[in-house]
């Protein structure tokens, strides 16, 4: 009898060294003021995703579920959803309800159309309204309600993750928040001090001059630092997503249900009336783009660009930042970069000609291979989708064959193993980091995160070859 292979036949994904896509959505979600995330389908999902994002970023997160059982993944999952959105809007008061779907949920064909319609929500922020009186919810007119009573603006988002992975997820909410908060032909609100825009002509935009900031899915540390960039320009950062205190915060003296920051509804619906609209990443298609969005439905002049790590991309950022503002670089950031190229000239010797394993979520990917490339090192990228190890370990054995063996692995914490297996240092930045402290303030943008990053990969190197000598080799 043949025999088949189930591996050969299907596309599969093992070992994956990115992770599940509603992850990214509940990552985003968390960045809006009492934004709440329930999935649409099963209890683990919500389980899984609530453990990884606790135990990478060490704070607190509820994640409701519409906890799908055998039933229901037969005859349908609307009527557990809307007693889920019940009692979370109940429960939560929250401004936001972002509900993702899971693998489950998309199978059986409840995607974020079917979530809208078993909500009798039209879409939007006016839908937001109409969906969570439909669940008893609230009678607050709108669809900003801050919590407490207001209804809250509720967003439905596919999230499968046999169709991507969490850089898709938090690209995918981005764009579902932008799309609620900003409809087609709603009239820019700029707020109280909107003025005719230098630039834009009659368009207002707000005063001071707005950047809507769309970032990939960084670091606390990072949205903090991108957010004092823009500010040292004399602009007004809106974040699209900001969860620099949601998921770093300080210490409560009581329990919380829903954690103190993040970017407000109303500050969401101000997006539209933006001077300009700075997006980062690797994939700026236009159905996928939050920024694409803006664009296309309001005029918000977009710029799309890698993550700025390194000089060049920083440079680029900055650039921006400057026709925006009319300013140039602010002393202290010249300041920085003068102290980031020096630092490249004094660790050449140590860098140059060394190769290092990128893995992970591509737009970080993207980043730091441009910024390897700018130190002087060989980046190895993963071949095919570079979704798991095999094909991170497949490009790295390929240049083992040709003479040139990987000096550095740089990636999230899921590398370690492979890390071992190579027997060469892991440098790690991204998500998820759970095998050492501080994931959530680690930092690779701007002058300053692009500074840290480049010390810790100078240091691993030492460190190894510090490591690897038998005569106690300390001056370098
Ligand atoms: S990969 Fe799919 S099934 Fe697994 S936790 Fe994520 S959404 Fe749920």
């Amino acid at each position: 009898m043949k025999t088949e292979n189930v591996a050969e036949r299907c596309e599969v994904t093992r070992n994956a060294c990115v992770v599940c896509s509603p992850l990214g959505a509940t990552i985003a979600f968390a960045g809006v003021e009492r934004g709440m995330t329930l999935l649409h389908g099963s209890q683990g999902c919500a389980t899984y995703i609530r453990r990884y994002v606790i135990s990478h970023f060490r704070e607190p997160l509820d994640v409701a579920s519409s906890s799908f059982t055998e039933e229901t993944a037969v005859f349908g999952g609307a009527g557990n959803l809307r007693l889920a959105l019940e009692n979370v809007v109940r429960e939560y008061a929250p401004a936001l309800v972002g509900v993702a779907t899971t693998c489950l949920a998309e199978t059986i064909g409840e995607d974020a159309a079917y979530v809208r319609r078993s909500l009798g929500m039209s879409g939007g922020a006016a839908g937001a309204a109409s969906a969570a009186a439909a669940a008893g919810a609230g009678t607050g007119a709108g669809g900003t309600g801050a919590g407490g009573g207001g209804a809250p603006l509720i967003v439905a988002v596919s999230t499968p993750s046999y169709r991507g992975s969490h850089r898709d997820g938090f690209r995918a909410a981005l764009r579902a928040l932008t799309e609620a908060t900003n409809p087609r032909g709603a009239e820019a609100d700029a707020g109280a001090d909107a003025a005719p825009c230098a630039t834009q002509g009659a368009r207002k935009c707000a005063a001071p001059a707005t950047v809507a900031l769309f970032p990939a899915m960084v670091s606390p540390a990072d949205l903090r630092s991108l957010k004092a960039d823009i500010g040292a320009f004399g602009l007004e950062a809106i974040l699209a997503t900001d969860y620099s205190d949601t998921l770093d915060g300080g210490p409560w003296k009581a329990h919380r249900l829903l954690p103190e920051g993040g970017t407000t509804v109303a500050s969401l619906s101000r997006m539209r009336g933006a001077s300009a609209a700075i997006e980062f990443g690797a994939d700026f298609s236009a159905d996928r783009s939050a920024a694409g969005f803006l664009e296309q439905a309001h005029g918000v002049p977009r710029h799309a660009m890698p993550l700025p790590v390194g000089i060049r991309a920083t440079d680029a950022f900055m650039s921006v930042l400057s026709d925006l503002s009319g300013k140039c670089l602010p002393p202290a950031l010249e300041a920085e970069r003068a102290r980031l190229l020096d630092s490249y000239v004094d660790a050449h010797k140590h860098v140059f000609g060394k190769r290092a394993l990128l893995y992970g979520d591509p737009d970080h990917v993207e980043a730091l291979s441009g910024f390897l490339r700018e130190i002087g090192m060989i980046p190895l990228l993963p071949e095919g989708e570079g979704r798991d190890f095999a094909q991170a370990e497949a490009a790295a054995r390929a240049s083992e064959k040709r003479g040139e063996p990987v000096d550095l692995v740089i990636g999230n914490g899921k590398g370690y193993k492979t890390s071992l297996k190579m027997d060469v240092p892991l440098v790690r930045t991204g998500f998820p980091i759970h095998d050492r402290f501080g994931g959530q303030r680690v930092r690779v943008l701007g002058f300053g995160g692009t500074q840290e990053l480049f010390d810790r990969i100078v240091n691993a190197l030492i460190e190894r070859k510090q490591e690897d000598s038998d005569v106690g080799y300390t001056y370098y």
